[in-house]
């Protein structure tokens, strides 16, 4: 989608700190980090939101649990990471392309 910030990262028309691409998706370091690590799973594909998510989608979001637990390896915080997803404004929300948020290395556990 033509506005759509994360579609310009993925055809690289926005820069990013990218750390994994395949055919199905993207990871890159979140802009403004929540944890020491604070990296992006995103779907190639534009979905816009979780509740949109079809039988055809299940394969990249299974691939990208995977994808995510060797990047917390590779970040040192395989025994300390949450993923989290928001879905809608209301729940925080703020792009409306799905993204998967690791959140890695924090002490203890809080909202977000
Ligand atoms: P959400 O609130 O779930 O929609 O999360 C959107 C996330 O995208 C936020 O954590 C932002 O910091 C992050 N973000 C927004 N723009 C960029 C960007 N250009 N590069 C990397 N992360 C971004
Ligand atoms: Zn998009």
């Amino acid at each position: 989608m033509s506005d759509c910030i994360f579609c310009k990262i993925i055809e690289k028309e926005l820069p990013s700190d990218m750390l994994y691409e395949d055919d199905d998706l993207v990871v890159f370091r979140d802009i403004n980090p929540q944890a020491p690590v604070h990296i992006l799973f995103v779907p190639k594909k534009h979905i816009a939101m979780p509740v949109d998510v079809k039988k055809e989608d299940e394969a990249v979001l299974g691939k990208i649990f995977r994808i995510a637990a060797e990047m917390a390896e590779k970040e040192g915080v395989a025994d300390n990471y949450r993923i989290l997803v928001n879905n809608g404004a209301k729940a925080g929300q703020e792009v409306f392309h799905l993204h998967i948020h690791l959140l890695g290395g924090r002490d203890k556990v809080v909202p977000m």
